[in-house]
């Protein structure tokens, strides 16, 4: 999709390279909990590094409020950045303005800048032009690797897009190019496995993937809307009322395209989502009254492992039950461990718990892709436009 339009072709010696990053880790006391997206930022660093680049980070951390706050500084993430590419980064406390500049006025080629948290700017979520113009003031050259963030039309993802010469670093353009490709040509059968909590959340993703899937798994709390629009009862499990109409429209189209849709048909059930619930496995038309579904039950598991197990393609985004919780992690694991184990198949996962699921059970390694844009791989996928992607296409 970038060919020309990512850094790989450009040469880059000499030049300030002013890279948006997604640096937004989870924090806790001040230190790095989960260093996973400084490593998927690393290709894109080390090229950059490697061809003797003046480079210059740039990453949003947490929702300060367009102002200062120690809590969300970007500080302690230098020594992570550090520690990954074994080379000195110099942090400056500012993002733009003279000490950013003068900081950037004395890097020598090979150099690693790191800039502080771009939303404390208020221009930065308003996409000012002002402050698109100072942080291109910065630069030669800009490329964003934050796919992350791609969805969000501010100034270090769009604005600056119309000062600077810009370019896909390589983790965004390899998110883009996996999900497309996975749409557009899967080795079938294509199976999406989709669960979590909200189908409101998802609804246009499951929409998109009817068109191109040939089975569609659905597990998770998003579920038992569709099972009412089936017309069972389900207990106190999670339900969205007025979902229940585009749901019975989902069901429809799933048949009109001759999608195999696969709901759970059975059910780990409880009264309450804590650790020390008392459980009871039901079949789907057996649900209590006053009890929910938290996980897909056994012969649910075998079936959906099932269709894992002859899938060419995958595509796994929400877990499929409860899975923060022992009791309701089975389903999840089962499915994960499946995805996992099909190693002739194209495996991508999505979401943020997904991800979190997958890691639990430590599986990362065995898929082919884990992505890391929550927000932004499913609005992809729906088929919605993602500004920081129109904006690199366009510049
Ligand atoms: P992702 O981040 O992977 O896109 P979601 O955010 O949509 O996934 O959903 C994850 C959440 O869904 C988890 O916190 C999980 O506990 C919850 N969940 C899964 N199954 C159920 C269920 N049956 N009832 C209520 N919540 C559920
Ligand atoms: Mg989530």
């Amino acid at each position: 999709m970038f060919e020309k339009k990512t850094i790989r072709n450009v040469d880059v010696r000499g030049k300030r390279v002013l890279v948006r990053v997604d640096f937004n880790v989870p924090l806790a006391e001040g230190a790095v909990t989960d260093d996973t997206r400084v490593r998927a930022a690393l290709p894109t660093i080390r090229h950059l590094v490697d061809n003797g680049a003046r480079v210059i980070l740039l990453s949003h951390l947490g929702r300060p409020k367009g102002e200062r706050d120690p809590e969300y500084s970007l500080r302690p993430v230098r020594r992570v950045v550090q520690r990954l590419i074994g080379r000195n980064v110099v942090f400056i406390d500012s993002t733009v303005g003279p000490e950013a500049e003068e900081a950037v006025g004395r890097m020598v080629d090979g150099e690693i800048l790191m800039l502080e948290n771009v939303r404390f700017s208020p221009g930065e979520k308003t996409n000012d032009p002002e402050f698109s113009k100072q942080l291109a003031a910065l630069a030669d050259i800009y490329v964003n690797d934050a796919f992350g963030a791609a969805h969000r039309a501010h100034a270090s993802t769009v604005g600056v897009t119309h000062y600077l010469p810009a370019y896909a670093g390589m983790l965004l353009a390899r998110e883009v190019e996996t999900l497309t490709e996975m749409l557009a040509h899967p080795d079938r059968p294509f199976v999406a496995i989709l669960g979590g909590s909200k189908v409101s959340d998802k609804f246009g993703v499951i929409d998109r993937l009817l068109e191109c899937v040939d089975t569609l798994v659905i597990g998770g709390g998003m579920c038992f809307t569709l099972l009412v629009a089936k017309g069972l009862d389900v207990g106190k499990s999670l339900v969205e009322e007025e979902w229940i109409e585009p749901a019975k429209k989902m069901l429809t189209k799933a048949t009109e395209r001759g999608v195999d849709l696969m709901l759970p048909v059975d059910f780990v059930v409880a009264d309450a989502i804590a650790e020390d619930a008392e459980t009871k496995i039901v079949g789907r038309e057996e649900i209590p009254a006053d009890m929910m579904g938290l996980d897909i039950g056994p012969t649910s598991v075998e079936l959906f492992k099932g269709a894992v197990t002859s899938a060419k393609t995958i595509f796994w985004n929400g877990p499929m039950g409860v899975f923060e919780l022992t009791p309701f992690e089975h389903g999840t694991r089962e499915v994960a461990m499946a995805v996992a184990r099909n190693n002739r198949a194209v495996s991508v996962i999505g979401g943020g718990d997904s991800v979190a699921a997958v890691r639990k059970f430590g599986l990362e390694q065995r898929v082919t892709f884990v992505s890391t844009g929550g927000g932004a791989s499913m609005k992809l996928l729906e088929g919605s436009e993602l500004p920081g992607l129109e904006a690199l296409l366009d510049n």
